[in-house]
């Protein structure tokens, strides 16, 4: 029965066959890695990766889409809201250390998305993710750019990024009205070591007004602190490197 798909699930499925082959590339999967793909849908990144892995986790929210995927004895199937998915609990059932995590994202969730597996970052070998464009151009920014912001630091602080794949609206159905791209993120061996819910707050802080310079902000907030260190507060949020907000939140943490 054809599956008719659902906007709120955010429901735009892969269908150009030559980008499904350039994403499995980028991914690279071999033989026994445990991975896990988020929202397989009706399988269009699914068949490829099992094709190769032999075994694979996915999670999909959608009840109607799950029964079908749990015809297929190669997936393990976890029908669930990823939110609430514990990916520790995965690698531990898996006996294993890490997992590969990989997925066409829905878009309406994708930074809450970002944000569950970095609470979880200590699992995690690698991510693969399709996103908005408009998203990835956000992590993957330089300083001083207009991209550059609360999810550029919160997530370069974390992981070594760069987007592998420019995917165009028209290799969905229903195509989403935004381009799309691939990202890659490996997590950094030796990140600073800093309470993240303090570089969260700190850089809440820094960008609430982005065209200002920090004096108003940041310095408020470092001098509520008692900060008595060394830090050029002329700037504005975005001209500041990731490595000073690691930096400052190192100090505090
Ligand atoms: N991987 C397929 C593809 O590339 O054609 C489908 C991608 S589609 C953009 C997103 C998928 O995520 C859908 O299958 C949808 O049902 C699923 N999904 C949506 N919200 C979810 C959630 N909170 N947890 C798990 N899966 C979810």
């Amino acid at each position: 029965m054809k599956h008719i798909p659902r906007k709120r699930f955010g429901q735009n499925f892969l269908t150009d066959g030559g980008i499904i082959d350039s994403i499995v590339q980028a991914i690279h999967p071999q033989p026994g890695q445990p991975m896990v793909e988020i929202g397989p849908g009706l399988m269009a990144l699914t068949q490829p990766l099992v094709e190769r892995l032999g075994k694979l986790t996915v999670i999909e929210l959608d009840r109607d889409l799950a029964v079908r995927l749990r015809l297929r004895p190669e997936l393990d199937v976890v029908e669930s809201d990823v939110l609430k998915v514990d990916f520790r609990a995965i690698a531990q059932r898996l006996g294993v250390p890490k997992l590969r995590v990989a997925g066409n994202l829905p878009y309406n969730i994708s930074s809450p998305i970002l944000f569950h597996l970095l609470e979880q970052v200590d699992v995690v070998q690698d991510q693969h993710f399709m996103l908005q464009k408009e998203v990835i151009d956000r992590m993957v920014a330089r300083p001083a750019t207009s991209d550059y912001g609360r999810l550029t630091v919160m997530l370069q602080w974390r992981y070594a990024m760069e987007n592998v794949l420019f995917v165009p609206p028209e290799s969905f159905d229903p195509p989403p009205k935004v381009d799309s791209a691939v990202v890659r993120m490996v997590p950094r061996e030796q990140p600073a070591q800093l309470n993240p819910k303090l570089l969260e707050e700190m850089v809440q802080v820094a960008f609430s007004q982005r065209r200002k310079i920090l004096r108003n902000t940041l310095g408020k907030w470092l001098e509520q602190k008692g900060f008595a260190g060394d830090f050029d507060l002329q700037r504005r949020a975005e001209e500041v490197p990731v490595a000073e907000y690691e930096a400052l939140a190192a100090h505090f943490s």
